[in-house]
C-alpha cells in the first residue's frame, strides 16, 4: 500500500492509452535533399506498458515521438493515440490529444524565471485551472515525486534529479494516460538516473500511465522497460519483451545494446588475456534450462578439467539468465564432446585465437 503522502491521489489516471502504428513512413524533404527517417513502422503499445525505444543518434526515434504527440505530421500511414487516428487530424483536435500526453525532456525545459511549483501549476493555468484547485493539485504532485518541501526553490537551486521530478510533476498536471520520455536520463549521473526511473516505475505501477521511453542506453531499458524495440536507420529492427531481447538477441544492433548492458562477456583485451593460458574457451549462454551442468560433469567424467574465467548471470522480468566463459582442458575428446553436446542444446561459443 502506498502512504498517504506518496498516494496516486497526485492524478487521477488509472489507465493508459494505448498507441499503434501501422506502416507509417516519415520524409523529410528539405529542398530536394531527401531523409526517409520512418520507413514503415509498425508497432503497438497496450495500455499501461512500459516501452523502451532505442537506437544510435539518427536512427528515427525522436521522429517517432513527434508522430505520436502530433509535434510533426508523417508521411503515410496510421497512428492511433487510443482511439484516434493522429494522421490527419485538425489543429484543434491535436491540442485536446497533446492534453492528454505528458512530455519529459533531456534538458528537462523548465522555466527559469518560475518556481518549481511555477513550472508544474504552468500547463493547469493554461488549461484554466482556478487557482485554489491549482495550488493543492501542485502541492500533491509536488509530494507524489517526493519534492514536497521544494515548491518554492527556483530551477538553479534544484539538482539535475530534481529538476526531473519537476519536469515529471508538470508532466502528470494534466492527468495525461501517456507519457513520453525523450532521453529523460541522458544529462544525469547513475545514481540519479535510478532515483528517476524509480519514480517512472511508480508513476506506471500507481497511476497506469502508458509510458514511451526513447533512449540510446541499454540500462535504462532494463530497469525500466516491459517491451523493447530497437530501431536502426528507420525501422524497427527487432521488438520483443525485455527478457527476450536481452536474453537472446537476433539482430547484430540489439546484440551490441545488450552487450552494453550486461557486460558478461570477455572483451577483446580480456580474451586474449584468457587465449595466452592453456585449454579451448567456450562462452555459454546460461537460460533456465540450460544443459550446461549436465554437459560439464560429463566432460570431467570423461577427463576434461573445467574452470569459470568470465560471466555474469541477471534476473530479468522474473526470469535468471547469463553467460559463463569456460577454460576446458585435458582430455582432447572430452574437450570436444562438451562442446558438441552443448552447441546442440544450447548457445556456446568457441573463442578462438
Ligand atoms: P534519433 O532521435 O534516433 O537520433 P532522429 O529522429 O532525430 O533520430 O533523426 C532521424 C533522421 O531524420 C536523421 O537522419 C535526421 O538527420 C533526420 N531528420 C530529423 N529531423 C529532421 C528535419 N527536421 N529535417 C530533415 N531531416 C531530419
Amino acid at each position: 500500500m502506498a502512504t498517504p503522502t506518496n498516494s496516486p491521489s497526485a492524478s487521477t489516471t488509472h489507465g493508459g492509452t494505448r498507441v499503434e502504428f501501422k506502416n507509417l513512413t516519415k520524409v523529410f524533404d528539405n529542398g530536394g535533399h531527401r531523409t526517409e527517417a520512418l520507413k514503415g513502422i509498425n508497432l503497438t503499445v497496450e495500455p499501461g506498458e512500459v516501452i523502451g525505444i532505442i537506437g544510435y543518434s539518427g536512427a528515427g526515434k525522436s521522429t517517432l515521438v513527434r508522430m505520436i504527440n502530433g509535434l510533426d505530421t508523417p508521411t503515410s500511414g496510421e497512428l492511433y493515440v487510443g482511439e484516434h487516428n493522429v494522421v490527419g487530424m485538425p489543429e484543434k483536435q491535436l491540442r485536446t490529444l497533446r492534453r492528454g500526453i505528458g512530455m519529459i525532456f533531456q534538458q528537462f525545459n523548465l522555466l527559469s524565471s518560475r518556481t518549481a511549483a511555477g513550472n508544474v501549476a504552468y500547463p493547469l493555468k493554461l488549461a484554466g485551472m482556478p487557482k485554489a484547485q491549482r495550488d493543492k493539485r501542485v502541492a500533491e504532485l509536488l509530494e507524489f515525486v517526493g519534492l514536497g518541501d521544494k515548491g518554492n526553490n527556483y530551477p538553479e537551486q534544484l539538482s539535475g534529479g530534481q529538476k526531473q521530478r519537476v519536469g515529471i510533476a508538470r508532466a502528470l498536471a494534466t492527468n495525461p494516460a501517456l507519457l513520453l520520455a525523450d532521453e529523460a536520463t541522458s544529462a544525469l549521473d547513475p545514481d540519479t538516473t535510478h532515483e528517476v526511473l524509480k519514480l517512472l516505475r511508480k508513476v506506471n505501477k500507481e497511476l497506469g500511465i502508458t509510458i514511451v521511453v526513447i533512449t540510446h542506453e541499454m540500462d535504462v531499458v532494463r530497469s525500466i522497460a516491459d517491451k523493447v524495440a530497437v530501431m536502426e536507420n528507420g525501422r524497427i529492427v527487432e521488438y520483443g519483451s525485455v527478457y527476450d531481447v536481452f536474453s537472446n538477441p537476433q539482430t547484430d544492433v540489439a546484440a551490441r545494446f545488450v552487450a552494453t548492458s550486461l557486460r558478461n562477456t570477455p572483451d577483446v583485451v580480456e580474451a586474449d588475456d584468457l587465449l595466452a593460458k592453456d585449454g579451448r574457451l567456450f562462452t555459454v549462454n546460461l537460460t533456465e534450462e540450460s544443459g550446461f551442468f549436465a554437459a560439464a560433469a560429463k566432460a570431467r567424467e570423461a577427463g576434461a578439467r573445467i574452470s569459470i574465467v568470465h560471466g555474469g548471470i541477471t534476473t530479468l522480468q522474473k526470469h535468471s539468465f547469463g553467460k559463463v566463459t569456460v577454460r576446458l582442458t585435458g582430455d582432447e575428446d572430452a574437450v570436444q564432446g562438451f562442446y558438441e553436446q552443448l552447441s546442440t542444446t544450447t548457445d556456446c561459443e568457441e573463442i578462438l585465437r
